[in-house]
């Protein structure tokens, strides 16, 4: 019998943690700039949050071998099938729609001005790479030649890293841009996650098919998905902790704030702009007039899995907050989620197809080129296409972006003149692509949801006549 406020705060006692964390974050990230802290007091202030990124990165391989394997052996083929193919038209319209919306407004708002170039300064040369070579190194990965290398192997993957240069005057106003550069060698070390997609779905069908001869088989895998499901559940307490650190330790670390982010205010709009219209318009749209249900409520239940997003900038490792977000918080059958969000988690990044076209575009407009039709016609492609091959860890998509500079021509060391600001866009087209993911499983829900009901029925039909 306790006052309905306590009760709302007793339900929702995690989320309220959660957004307070990030707010928390924020605020002591920018308090204790002012106390000029050593390096090591910096690292300490991140420490529960790198603990929050291990935890979760360790919970990646067995969430999706286990979920992936577990879930498709309970559906037939022809579920399956539907499934998947729904899946795919979902994650690659949105995608288009990402990139339209990118594409009108960089053109639209027109943020890039070569006077701009010429104060941040060039990067050194990279190499330039093709869009066969790209297409082919997607494929590639996804037939690794050894399933167990493939766990730790680095992505197979022809990226050149970009150095950028400290001008004269970053030099005088001792600004560091290490921390930048060390996130564009990070995205291909790591495990080749799409690899081990298909050869979990090749496992989990063919599960499925053999019937009752492979139950033991499928039933390890049931049980141990409730259990990584339990640890999730443990990890998600952890979480507002570790999100409030890994925020006030990037706030932290990065050195040169102001200046930089100025010179970059209008393309950063652009990006978020595009951002905002997409998560808010495009996609609830899309939801509701798929499946006649609030999306804002839905959005609301998956706060969680938005939040862990913005601290993590990895959509696979706000993966395992997904999950739950979608099983617990909106009932989404887990034969549903199970397949549909590991393969979104991969290849469906919304938010990183629009921030490439938009960055690609104000690239060229900083060089003074005015792209013709055909050229943006190439960015949208490339963008759709580097954003299916970014890996989903942190600054994945800056690294893809030089295919679709090159693919039209432009220099690609002139990525180093968004780079700087990249640790903000990055966690913010994060949380998009793990929302349209999320949205994309509802979707697929809804569509399948008869066929499953019906499955059911079936199913239980036959126990009793057996029984
Ligand atoms: N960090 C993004 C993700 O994990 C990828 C990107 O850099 O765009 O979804």
């Amino acid at each position: 019998a306790s006052h309905p406020c306590l009760k709302w705060l007793s339900k929702n006692l995690l989320l309220v943690l959660t957004v307070s964390s990030v707010v928390l974050g924020i605020l002591l990230g920018f308090a204790l700039r002012s106390q000029h802290l050593s390096p090591q007091a910096v690292m300490l202030v991140s420490f529960p949050g790198e603990i929050l990124m291990r935890i979760l990165k360790m919970m990646i391989l067995p969430l999706i071998i286990t979920s992936l394997i577990s879930g498709l052996a309970q559906l037939d083929a022809k579920q399956s099938g539907k499934m998947g193919s729904f899946a795919i038209i979902y994650y690659i319209s949105t995608t288009v729609i990402a990139v339209i919306t990118g594409i009108f407004l960089v053109l639209l708002i027109h943020p890039g001005d070569p006077t701009i170039k010429e104060e941040i300064g060039q990067g050194t040369e990279g190499k330039t790479v093709s869009t066969l070579d790209t297409l082919l190194d997607l494929i590639r990965n996804m037939f690794p030649e050894n399933i167990v290398a493939a766990t730790f192997q680095q992505v197979q993957t022809k990226y050149v890293n970009v150095t950028p240069v400290i001008t004269p005057s970053h030099r005088d106003k001792n600004v560091s841009l290490a921390p930048y550069v060390k996130a564009t060698v990070e995205p291909s070390a790591g495990m080749n996650v799409l690899g081990v997609i298909v050869f979990c779905i090749g496992v989990g069908i063919t599960l499925s098919q053999l019937g009752e001869e492979a139950e033991s088989v499928v039933n390890i895998f049931v049980v141990m998905d409730k259990v990584i499901m339990k640890l999730v559940m443990m990890t998600m307490w952890y979480s507002p902790v570790g999100i409030m650190c890994l925020i006030a330790g990037k706030i932290l670390e990065i050195q040169d704030l102001s200046e930089t982010a100025k010179m970059l205010a209008m393309y950063m709009v652009t990006v978020l702009c595009g951002l905002a219209i997409h998560a808010l318009i495009s996609l609830p749209l899309l939801f509701f007039v798929c499946t006649r249900k609030n999306p804002f409520a839905f959005m609301k239940g998956l706060l969680q899995a938005w939040l862990t997003a913005l601290g993590t900038a990895s959509s696979s490792a706000t993966l395992p907050m997904t999950y739950h977000c979608l099983e617990e918080n909106l009932a989404i059958d887990r034969r549903v989620t199970r397949f549909v969000l590991p393969v979104g988690a991969t290849i469906n990044m919304d938010g990183t197809a629009l921030y490439e076209a938009v960055a690609a575009i104000f690239i060229a407009q900083m060089n003074g080129i005015n792209l013709s039709f055909g050229q943006v016609v190439t960015v949208s492609l490339t963008s759709t296409l580097a954003s299916i091959g970014a890996a989903s860890v942190p600054s994945a998509g800056l690294v893809t972006m030089l295919l679709v500079l090159t693919a039209v021509g432009l220099p690609v060391k002139d990525v180093s003149l968004i780079v700087a600001v990249d640790w903000l866009l990055d966690r913010i087209r994060t949380s998009i692509n793990v929302l349209g993911d999320a949205f994309g499983a509802g979707i697929v829900y809804h569509y399948v949801k008869q066929d499953l009901d019906e499955h059911d029925a079936e199913h239980s039909r036959k126990k009793m006549e057996l029984g």
